[in-house]
C-alpha cells in the first residue's frame, strides 16, 4: 500500500504561481484564461510555484503546510508514499522535468524514486497488483478521485487552501491507512 500524493492544488500553489505570473490578485480576473495556460508550455512555470503556507497573503508566510502534509505522510505510511501528478497537456516531457526539479529542490522527493508518477492515467496505480491491497491517493481533483476508487483504490478528495489538516485530512488518511492495511482480496468465481 502506498499513498500518492498529488502536486498541484494539494502542494504545489498551481493557481498562487499563476496569480504571480501575471500579477493579479485573483486568477480569476485573468482574461482568456485557456490561452494563458496554453502559454505556460515549454516554461519552467512548474519550477516558479510557491507552496502552501499558513498565511497566504501577498507575504506569503508562515509556516508551510506543504511540509507539514509531507511529515505526517512519511510518517503514517512509514514511508511508503509517493507523489502521483498529471503533466500539462500538450507539455508533458517539459513539465516533468520542472516538476521534478520543484519536488527535489523541496526537498519532497519520496523515498523511492520509482514512486515519482508523473501521469495522465493516474488510476493505473490505484492497485497493487503484487500485495493485492489498494493504494490511497490524496488529490484536489473529483474526477481523479472518481476514476481511482473506481480503479480499486482508496481516494481522499484534499485541496490545501480550503480543507482542514488536522480535522480532516489527517483523520481520513488514518482511517483510509487502516482499510487498505485490513483489506482482503477476494477472488471473482
Ligand atoms: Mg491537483
Amino acid at each position: 500500500m502506498t499513498v500518492y500524493l498529488d502536486m498541484d492544488g494539494v502542494l504545489a500553489d498551481f493557481f498562487g504561481g499563476i496569480e504571480i505570473k501575471y500579477g493579479v490578485d485573483h486568477w480569476k480576473s485573468i482574461q482568456d484564461r485557456e490561452i494563458k495556460f496554453k502559454e505556460l508550455a515549454n516554461t519552467n512555470f512548474f519550477h516558479t510555484l510557491p507552496i502552501f503556507r499558513e498565511d497566504r497573503g501577498p507575504r506569503r508566510a508562515g509556516a508551510s503546510i506543504s511540509c507539514e502534509i509531507i511529515r505526517f505522510v512519511n510518517k503514517i505510511s512509514d514511508g511508503d508514499w509517493g507523489i502521483c501528478t498529471s503533466p500539462l497537456r500538450g507539455d508533458t516531457m517539459n513539465s516533468a522535468y520542472w516538476k521534478r526539479r520543484w519536488l527535489e529542490d523541496k526537498h519532497y522527493m519520496p523515498p523511492l524514486v520509482e514512486n515519482l508518477i508523473i501521469t495522465s492515467n493516474k488510476h493505473k496505480y490505484a492497485w497493487n497488483a503484487i500485495t493485492r491491497k489498494p493504494n490511497i491517493l490524496i488529490d484536489d481533483k473529483p474526477d481523479n478521485i472518481k476514476r481511482w476508487t473506481e480503479a480499486g483504490g482508496i481516494g481522499i478528495r484534499f485541496q490545501t487552501n480550503e480543507d482542514d489538516l488536522e480535522e480532516y485530512l489527517f483523520v481520513e488518511l488514518e482511517k483510509a491507512i487502516e482499510r487498505a492495511r485490513t483489506f482482503e482480496f477476494k477472488n471473482k468465481v
